[in-house]
């Protein structure tokens, strides 16, 4: 037994690590154009929908581990949105981390994604304790819109025991394991009839996006369809009164991310993840109101705005509580 454990710390982790590390090489793909010109929203200036406001929240903090990239990579901020919406009640835009970091930290997470990454979670700073904080009810929340399934996006999610779960199809099936930072266990007691998932492939274009689908009906909030970083991945494109607000996933990790060609390899699928970022791109050329909130990264949001309510944990993300 000892000389097993032995060859497995000699031999097999760093040979695991070295793999590891390669994923996380730059790797640069410039991706086709996007379309020039705007679908399915003629103007640039999309129709508001009153009533609508979106609370920014932060889970917590990630990084790269040091030890894939060599140097201490930034930690990033692991944001949580809810909307208010006249009509639905209150809708979950990603659920950022769980519990469960606060209480274990790393030990939580599968031993392949704790190589991979370091989080970090104060006490109290998952998504349904700030909710409470804010007088806003889990219990209350209509729908949870999910932009992947990965561990630092569905923390949380156990709470939201009345809603229905959005997600792009093919996601339910690549999030049932662990490996590759998936976390079912925070959506595997969700029954199938609480499920809707939304197949892009038929739906029309949308701004300078492939497809774009209108989730109420009402043009509050449209899906758009990602897919780079992981299958079923999609954007929330919110229509508020002071202006539209898109909610990026990891379509845009960071806005690193959206400024360099380096889709560094923790994609699924290169190609698609380049094409994505740069109908982003576009969209930002061709709407400067517009405001990008990526996955990862809570810089530039707008201050001063009733239908844009940032809260403190937003305000102060950007590094763990321990340091
Ligand atoms: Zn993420």
């Amino acid at each position: 037994m000892r000389v097993h454990r032995a060859t497995l710390l000699q031999f097999v982790l760093p040979l695991l690590v070295l793999q590891l590390s390669a994923c996380y090489r730059p790797q640069v793909v410039v991706g086709p154009d996007p379309p020039a010109v705007l679908a399915g929203a003629p103007a640039v200036a999309w129709p508001a929908v009153q009533g609508l406001r979106l609370h920014v929240f932060n889970t917590g903090t990630n990084r790269v581990s040091s030890l894939l990239v060599g140097s201490p990579a930034p930690w990033r901020p692991v944001p949580a949105f809810v909307i208010e919406h006249p009509g639905k009640g209150l809708v979950v835009f990603d659920c950022g981390l769980g519990p469960e970091i606060a209480r274990e930290g790393g030990a939580a997470l599968h031993p392949v994604t704790r190589l991979l990454f370091e989080t970090d979670s104060p006490p109290g700073s998952d998504l349904p304790s700030q909710m409470r904080e804010s007088s806003m009810l889990p219990a209350d929340v209509s729908t949870v819109i999910l932009s992947h399934l990965h561990f630092d996006h569905v923390g949380g999610a156990d709470a939201f025991r009345r809603a229905t779960f959005v997600v792009g199809l093919g996601e339910r099936e690549a999030g049932t394991s662990r490996m590759n930072g998936f976390e079912p266990r925070h959506t595997s007691w969700i029954d199938d009839g609480a499920w809707r998932d939304i197949d892009f492939s038929r739906a029309a274009p949308y701004a300078t996006f492939d497809h774009g689908v209108d989730l109420f009906g009402d043009g509050s909030i449209t899906l758009i369809a990602g897919g780079g970083h992981t299958q079923g991945g999609l954007a929330a494109l919110v229509n508020l009164p002071g202006g539209p607000v898109l909610l990026a996933g990891d379509l845009v990790v960071h806005f690193d991310w959206l400024e360099s060609n380096d889709v560094q390899r923790i994609v699924g699928s290169p190609e698609r993840a380049a094409d994505v970022r740069n109908r982003v791109r576009r969209l930002a050329a061709l709407a400067p109101t517009l405001v990008i909130i990526p996955g990862h990264d809570l810089a530039g949001l707008p201050s001063g705005r009733g239908d844009l309510v940032v809260h403190r944990s937003a305000l102060e993300a950007g590094r763990p509580a321990a340091n």
